[in-house]
């Protein structure tokens, strides 16, 4: 198993990636900066910089969130989806088109807000919920701290531009996950549009579509007009049916951190996405190094909910500070309980910093020698 990349192994260490890189060349391994490393390797390079490496397993700790579901209690759910692309090829104004499509649906509810994510139905009347962090950066972050949260990656391409390095990238990062793409053809409005040549340039990178043979969905959209946005949806969905999600909602709830802010009138607000079980007003829950009482839930459009199951995104009101993104978050059986485990992972991240600050001094000395 890998574990982290080099670059997050530089970070814990306080160092630069190009000093763990020139430390890997001189032992003769050659490493990039996104390479995920083994626990060999972590090893050994952390003890170059003077680190001694303990394995923690995760095990002890999670107490609800390991617990394994009996096929038969299993419910379909939503799929999870992220938005990628190039910059300016219209990730924030496709994200943008389908919440605000959605509201003018008639449903029932105030001013749209940005949580980090939010869930539509979509005219088949099936639920689609959208992490609205767009970038493959936001994707890659989650994922370097063990959060799997995307189920299916759209990958936007403005027809009026080209495959650009950064649809690249998100392509790459998507199939490293083992995230099915999607394909949006955008900007399809726009005289000088060409989805034909992104197409072409697409299958070099062998991604070919299924109007031409290949196993990939495209569909042509637009931003601006909603042309082929339903279109999209469906194909989402289609995505979806084959990967078969599903999870059990009649369990303590567990989800991931999606973003989390101190409200002055509100208090620390945090937004979850709930992955398995359903999460209720009052439950007891434990998010990274702080924990809480719900006290109360909405949605993005800032109704309130008592309950919350699967793959629906919620902001939770409770909680005694702001975990980060990507920090799982889950139901305890006791408040003491989950006090405790806060209090030592509070504990473990003020060590861990202890630590690195020795290093730095330790470092500086050594440069001033
Ligand atoms: P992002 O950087 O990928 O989030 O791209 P944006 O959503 O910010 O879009 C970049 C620019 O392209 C903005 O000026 C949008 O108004 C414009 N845009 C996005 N989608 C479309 C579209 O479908 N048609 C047209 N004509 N313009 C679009
Ligand atoms: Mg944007």
């Amino acid at each position: 198993t890998e574990f982290i990349s080099a670059n997050d192994l530089a970070s814990l260490m306080d160092v630069s990636v190009n000093e763990v890189i020139k430390v890997c060349l001189n032992m003769g391994m050659f490493v990039s900066i996104n390479q995920r490393l083994d626990a060999e390797a972590i090893t050994v390079i952390a003890d170059e910089f003077g680190y001694d490496i303990e394995f923690l397993s995760a095990e002890e700790e999670e107490t609800v969130a390991e617990i394994e579901d009996d096929e038969a209690d299993l419910q379909p759910r939503a799929p999870i989806v992220t938005i990628m692309g190039h910059v300016d090829h219209g990730k924030t104004s496709l994200l943008d088109y389908i919440r605000s499509a959605t509201v003018a649906k008639g449903e029932a509810g105030g001013i749209t807000q940005h949580i980090g994510a939010y869930d539509v139905m979509t005219k088949s009347d099936k639920r689609v919920t959208f992490l609205d962090t767009p970038g493959h950066e936001a994707f890659t972050a989650m994922r370097a701290r063990g959060a799997k949260v995307t189920d299916i990656a759209i990958i936007v391409v403005a027809a009026d531009d080209s495959v650009m390095p950064q649809t690249r990238e998100a392509i790459n990062h998507a199939q490293a996950a083992g995230v099915p793409i999607v394909i949006a053809l955008n900007k399809i409005d726009k005289p000088g549009a060409n989805p034909d040549k992104v197409r072409e340039e697409l299958s070099v990178m062998n991604i070919l579509v299924e109007e031409w043979g290949g196993k990939y969905q495209s569909q042509e959209v637009s931003a601006k007009t909603g042309a082929g946005i339903d279109d999209l949806l469906e194909k989402v969905l289609l995505e979806a049916e084959i990967l078969e999600l599903k999870a059990n909602p009649d369990r303590k709830a567990v989800g991931t951190v999606i973003e989390a802010s101190l409200d002055k009138g509100r208090g620390y607000v945090t937004t979850i996405l709930v992955q398995t079980g359903t999460m209720e007003v009052g439950d007891i829950v434990l998010a990274g190094p702080h924990f809480g009482r719900v006290k109360a839930m909405t949605d993005h459009r800032g109704k309130k909910m008592k309950k919350a199951g699967p793959a629906t995104p919620v902001q939770v009101l409770g909680l005694t500070g702001a975990p980060q993104a990507g920090d799982k978050i889950q139901v305890m059986e006791t408040e003491r309980e989950a006090r405790e485990l806060a209090t030592q992972r509070q504990q473990l991240a003020r060590e861990q910093s202890m630590r690195t600050k020795k290093h730095i001094t330790l470092d500086e000395i050594g440069r001033r020698l």
